[in-house]
């Protein structure tokens, strides 16, 4: 019997969650709780609403004649691999029709389920939050020792890999640091590309909306030039 899934939510198209115009889903349930999540209304395990497999790709598929050579479909959340069976099963039948799969993922996951889905993703674009085991959990709540093995993973399994890194200013935005962050990415060898995303807080009306504490409320967003400057230094 198909796995169901729970989805908190499906954006038509967007061009920012991996290449070309993609239709991206949002599972729901996250066992993470980062400082700067965006997503506070998907880490709850029981909300969103059930899809099999075939009515999740159904859904995408519509959007099908936008994603051109490029594009296709991302699993995001929400953390995708807390339903591997499900994202599994999405992704392969994405796969028999030909649509490019991606899965944006913290690599917090059980290693053994990750396998059947990656062995049917074309991309995973790998959220390398913090790069210590301290930081990690006091931002994240989780171990870090996870996320390697789960990177380590997607090399021997020669999936394309993206990191991406938020930029929180006095956080994550220090030069070293970012340095850091490319040469722990450049390690991989499946390594394609590095993104630099900036923190933003247009999340916080969520939080409120749901009576929880924004951690980074008195952060400023980080600002576009900072940022740039950022890119360029590890180009
Ligand atoms: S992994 Fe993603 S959804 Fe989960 S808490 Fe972190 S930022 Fe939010």
């Amino acid at each position: 019997m198909a796995a169901v899934g729970r989805i908190h939510s499906i954006q038509s198209l967007g061009a920012v969650d991996g290449p070309g115009l993609r239709c991206t889903l949002f599972l729901q349930g996250c066992p993470l709780r980062c400082a700067y999540c965006h997503n506070p209304d998907t880490w709850n395990f029981t909300g969103g609403a059930e899809y099999t497999p075939e009515q999740a790709a159904a859904k995408a598929l519509r959007f099908r004649p936008y994603f051109g050579k490029k594009g296709g479909v991302t699993t995001t959340g929400g953390e995708p691999l807390a339903q591997p069976e499900f994202v599994a099963e999405l992704f392969s039948l994405l796969h028999r029709e030909g649509v490019h799969t991606a899965l944006d993922t913290s690599g917090i996951c059980d290693l053994s389920r990750a396998e059947e889905v990656l062995r049917c993703t074309d991309l995973v674009l790998a959220d390398l939050k913090f790069l210590t085991a301290e930081n990690y959990h006091t931002y994240c709540g989780a171990d870090f020792e996870r996320v390697l093995d789960f990177l380590a993973l997607t090399e021997r399994m020669s999936v394309p890999l993206w990191i991406r890194h938020v930029v929180v200013p006095g956080l994550t935005d220090g030069e070293q640091h970012i340095r850091q962050v490319a040469q722990a990415a450049r390690r991989y060898s499946n390594l394609q590309k590095i993104e630099l995303l900036p923190f933003r807080k247009l999340c916080l009306e969520k939080y409120r909306a749901l009576g929880i504490p924004f951690p980074l409320e008195d952060t400023p967003e980080m600002g576009g030039e900072a940022l740039e400057r950022l890119r360029q230094l590890i180009k």
